[in-house]
């Protein structure tokens, strides 16, 4: 999944950066509350990982002014403000979970799951349409309950197009879910993503929507 990270301290940034593309997401990386703004502004996240003591705007103004415009994105904010009250009033500007430096990576890693599964509204973990079920935690797919071979990048489709199952992608929304910043794609990636999936799953799992892109077939 597509994930934006504002954080000003370098080395962390690097970390996390590091850490989060590991757990196969995408990850955007800016450094100020400006930034973080921008990048919003485009609109193509699953989760925004927010530190709160950035430079040029702080991270609880952020948050507040992108929720007062409406802004759904789950928010998971990181900061060493560790107060109680520093925790309810992030909690109350919008905040959708709340991590404390320094922290474990595995906590991190399953608080992002965590947040990243509610939009589909989601409470297990498994995610299941018709014979396919895949595993987030341990990316693994199963068809008819046989384990199947996929890339990270074709897992990571998959997830797309099942968050949620009946929505219609372009193949560029596809493009900006899959890949960050600056990346060289192919003119024609994802259809070859798309073409390797149908060879796996059948023909019928994945359906053109004409003119306008993909879509999942019925379970
Ligand atoms: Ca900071």
């Amino acid at each position: 999944m597509r994930l934006l990270l504002v954080e000003d301290d370098r080395m962390i940034g690097e970390s996390l950066c590091e850490a989060l593309t590991g757990d196969n997401h995408v990850v955007d990386w800016v450094r100020d509350g400006r930034a973080a703004e921008l990048a919003l502004d485009a609109g193509c996240y699953d989760l925004v990982l927010l530190d709160l003591g950035l430079p040029k705007k702080q991270g609880l103004a952020v948050l507040r002014d992108y929720r007062a415009c409406g802004g759904m994105v789950p928010v998971l904010v990181i900061t060493a403000r560790d107060s109680v009250s520093d925790r309810v009033i992030g909690l109350d500007a919008g905040a959708d979970d709340y991590l404390v430096k320094p922290f474990d990576l595995d906590e991190l890693f399953a608080r992002t799951r965590a947040l990243l599964r509610r939009p589909a509204g989601r409470a297990q973990s498994l995610i299941i349409h018709g014979a396919l079920t895949l595993d987030p935690v341990n990316h693994e797919a199963w068809l008819h309950g046989q384990r199947l071979t996929v890339s990270a990048r074709e897992f990571a489709l998959l997830q797309v197009l099942l968050s949620p199952p009946g929505r219609v992608w372009s193949a560029t929304q596809l493009e900006e879910k899959l890949y960050g910043w600056g990346r060289d794609i192919g003119s024609n990636t994802i259809e070859v993503y798309i073409y390797h999936l149908r060879k796996k799953l059948g023909a019928d799992f994945i359906r053109n929507v004409r003119g306008v892109g993909y879509k999942l077939g019925e379970p």
